[in-house]
């Protein structure tokens, strides 16, 4: 394992040198934005990807990228290399049971294509709520992962308007808004996700949902549904796409 530097947005824990080396991959998963690599035993690696972050397996003879700051080589003759630009990434070391009491993971909601996450906790979350329903879904201490496109998309596929105040929607609404988050959700992750600038998949490739955006990036293109404009706000500074026809 070579860190090519001991620091990306803050300092790379320095017994991952130490710790890491001889352990055997078991699996890869995700809680919220965070990777989470899993070995036969020891530590959990958690890895954000800040906003260039990106993992490649490459061969061990591949030349060392401008922007690899990481390159652990694994016994079958790949290494897993860790490319980031602007080197908002980060990195920790847990256990997996410190991990859910972690810092970064003690503050979420639950993740939307889980269990928890549905009409009745959303609603709970939501009572006597007058934020608009795009910041609570995009808040992560309601609901981890959901972001700005594609809340948009949900609340589009939903009917809701995303200025609406979350405590006034109805039940039969909220329960088309948890089926909208997690039908968009797993068509982008079937597309390859969506790619703006800087995503790519683990082979390079970009991610094709951005082919199947309704309304996001399409301010003054047709509504798909009624034909009209769609528009565009800004909400908690982030921009928001919707059809006022279609939305209410
Ligand atoms: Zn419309």
């Amino acid at each position: 394992m070579a860190l090519m530097r001991d620091n990306l947005r803050f300092p790379l824990p320095a017994s991952m040198v130490r710790d890491l080396p001889g352990l055997t991959f078991s699996s890869v998963s995700r809680r919220s934005k965070y990777l989470l690599f899993y070995f036969d035993r020891g530590p959990v690696l958690i890895w954000h990807l800040g906003m260039t972050g990106q993992f490649h397996v490459l061969s061990q003879s591949s030349p060392l990228g401008v922007h690899e700051h990481v390159r652990i080589n694994m016994e079958n003759g790949t290494a897993l290399c860790y490319r980031d630009t602007r080197r908002f990434g980060y990195a920790g070391l847990s256990t997996p049971e410190a991990l859910e009491g972690h810092i970064w993971f003690n503050q979420l909601g639950p993740e939307p294509l889980g269990d928890i996450f549905s009409a009745d906790y959303l609603i709970e979350q939501c009572r006597g709520r007058r934020a608009p329903i795009k910041s609570l879904l995009m808040n992560a201490r309601v609901v981890a992962g959901v972001g700005n496109i594609y809340a948009s998309e949900a609340l589009f596929r939903s009917g809701i308007h995303p200025g609406r105040a979350a405590g006034k929607i109805s039940r039969a609404r909220m329960t088309l808004l948890v089926e909208a988050v997690r039908r968009v959700l797993c068509e982008a992750i079937a597309a390859g996700g969506s790619t703006i600038s800087d995503f790519v998949q683990v082979d390079g490739k970009p991610g094709y949902f951005a082919h199947q955006f309704r309304v996001y990036a399409r301010e003054g293109k047709p509504c798909f549904r009624c034909g009209g404009a769609i528009r565009r706000m800004v909400q908690s500074g982030r921009s928001t796409f919707y059809c006022l026809g279609c939305q209410h």
